[in-house]
């Protein structure tokens, strides 16, 4: 062990995974706590949602 202080890459962060579900048609979808923020296109039927808005507990 002669590597201690390599900062190489930090891609440590703690990304949530989170369910949401389209409100048009119920399609759950998963995607990580930085993604929240962003709109979010449903596969199942195309409509954009708030991922915020729709979570499923
Ligand atoms: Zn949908």
């Amino acid at each position: 062990m002669s590597n201690q202080h390599c900062p190489g890459f930090e891609s440590n962060k703690t990304l949530q995974e989170i369910k949401v579900k389209c409100p048009k048609c119920g399609q759950e979808k998963e995607l990580f706590s930085d993604e929240l923020n962003k709109q979010v296109t449903c596969s199942g039927c195309g409509a954009t949602y708030d991922p915020a808005a729709n979570k499923v507990a």
